[in-house]
């Protein structure tokens, strides 16, 4: 039996045939489960609340063609996602064709953002310095936000004046800003250059089965994947950790939390560290349109650089038309204030009318709580240090976007390093692991 109050403060790795239950069938949970199957330690149960996993891999149909509504690029520097992709036969096709426009349509550059081929000297001498810099800074290569240097907590702006970079944030900005991250004279340089690691040319799409079909095939390989099966309440005790969900109780030796951090407070019996670092996540409110619109440069991708200031909350940064042979464009909004679903569909059918274009249908909208992060000062006071401290304590594990930066290759990287790391470790030696 679990007893609700001794919590254990043993670091014990797991041994073989233990059940480490997860919470959270996005990429991070299911990378952890994957790993975990393959390393032999233990059997592994994945609790998914939605119906289908994925979480932010999110796949639709409109008409007769898939479109991503959550995650839908990757980088060659994906490693891990490719090796996934690899091992699950999803193949990808690449996305070469960038615009750069104004907000009433006028084109302002092609592939390099705006204002650059003018200063295309310095833009390329900035970008080696900045790589060269980068490189040297071993522990921004390493998942996660462990020992990342110290001034790495002051947002990325100020960050670039200090080393004297003066069109680094104009480089950055478009796949920064336009990708749902927030402003660059807001967020700590950490998440910038954390996100620079997996950043790199050409971009790809995964075309028919879409992201989440990806997370649905590696789904398919685990032995044990609950969807539909919200997690409700988690007491951790002396023996084990019992986990009540819509569809009964299970008992339990380890769980990785691979949900949103600040969520889980509601149904977690939360140490007091664990409450006093989950209160501080933020998140951005950002949001998909998708619609069939005319009129528009028929890009792949384009950026509204203009829009990519906090000036420009409730206005469209990005567009994506995945399709060249259909109208459907995914329009990606910041928004501010959390207006309703309806208000930011209108101001995107506003905003392609300025752009010289028509809105004919509405097909979807969803707002994501996005990018669980926390700000400057809590950085410079070792909320990653205090955060990472707590892995293996109270039999409990945490994954996913806070502990590693939102995107498919950060959060992807981290669970398999988790599992070697923390999970794995004793199996190490005994069972010839396959990570993927
Ligand atoms: C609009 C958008 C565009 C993006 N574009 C890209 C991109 O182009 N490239 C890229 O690399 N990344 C992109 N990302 C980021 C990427 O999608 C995410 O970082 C990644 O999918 C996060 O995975 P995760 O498993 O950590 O979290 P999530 O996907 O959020 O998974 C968490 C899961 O936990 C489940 N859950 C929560 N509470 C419970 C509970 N109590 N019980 C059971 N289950 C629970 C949720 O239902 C969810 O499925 C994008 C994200 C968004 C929103």
């Amino acid at each position: 039996m679990v007893r609700e109050k001794r919590l254990e403060r043993s670091r014990a790795l797991p041994s073989t045939g233990e059940r480490i239950g997860i919470v959270g069938g996005g990429i991070a949970g299911l990378t952890a489960a994957r790993a975990l199957r393959a390393s032999g330690a233990a059997r592994v149960i994945v609790f998914e609340r939605e119906a289908d996993v994925g979480g932010k891999c999110c796949t639709v149909r409109i008409a007769d063609r898939d479109y991503e509504l959550g995650a839908a690029i990757i980088s060659p520097l994906y490693t891990h996602v490719r090796r996934l992709m690899h091992a699950t036969s999803t193949s990808w096709s690449p996305v070469a064709s960038i615009a750069y426009v104004s907000p009433n349509g006028a084109i302002q550059s092609y592939v390099i953002p705006p204002g650059m081929d003018r200063h295309f000297v310095s833009f390329g001498a900035e970008s080696a310095r900045c790589l060269a810099e980068m490189l040297r800074a071993r522990a921004l290569w390493r998942p996660g936000f462990a020992h990342l240097a110290d001034d790495l907590h002051v947002p990325f702006e100020t960050w670039a004046e200090h080393r004297g970079y003066r069109e680094l944030a104009d480089i950055v900005r478009p796949w920064f800003t336009g990708f749902g991250y927030g402003y660059l004279e807001e967020m700590p340089a950490a998440y910038v250059l954390k996100y620079m690691t997996v950043w790199g040319f050409p971009f790809a799409q995964l075309p028919g089965v879409g992201v989440r079909g990806l997370c649905a095939r590696v789904a398919r390989e685990l032995d044990d994947v609950r969807t539909g099966t919200e997690v409700r309440r988690i007491v951790r005790g002396d023996d084990g950790v019992m986990l009540e969900t819509s569809a009964g109780r299970v008992e339990l030796d380890r769980v990785v939390l691979a949900c949103p951090l600040d969520d889980a407070l509601a149904f977690l019996d939360a140490t007091d560290e664990e409450r006093a670092l989950f209160q501080r996540i933020r998140t951005i409110d950002f949001r998909v349109v998708a619609a069939s619109v005319s009129g528009l440069p028929a890009r792949p991708f384009t950026f509204c650089v203009p829009n990519m200031h906090r000036s420009g909350a409730g206005e469209p940064v990005f567009w994506y038309r995945r399709w060249p042979d259909r109208d459907v464009e995914t329009f990606y909004v910041i928004e501010d204030g959390s207006p309703s679903l309806d208000r930011t569909a209108k101001r995107v059918e506003d905003a392609v009318r300025r752009l010289g274009g028509r809105t004919h249908e509405i097909h979807d909208v969803r707002a994501w709580r996005y990018f669980p992060h926390v700000d400057g000062a809590a950085i410079e006071e070792g909320f990653y240090a205090r955060l990472e401290s707590l892995q293996g304590v109270n039999r409990t594990f945490y994954a996913g976007e806070l502990l590693s930066f939102p995107t498919l290759e950060t959060v992807t990287s981290y669970s398999f390093d988790l599992v070697r790391r923390h999970v794995a470790a004793r199996a190490r030696g005994h069972h010839a692991a396959r990570w993927t």
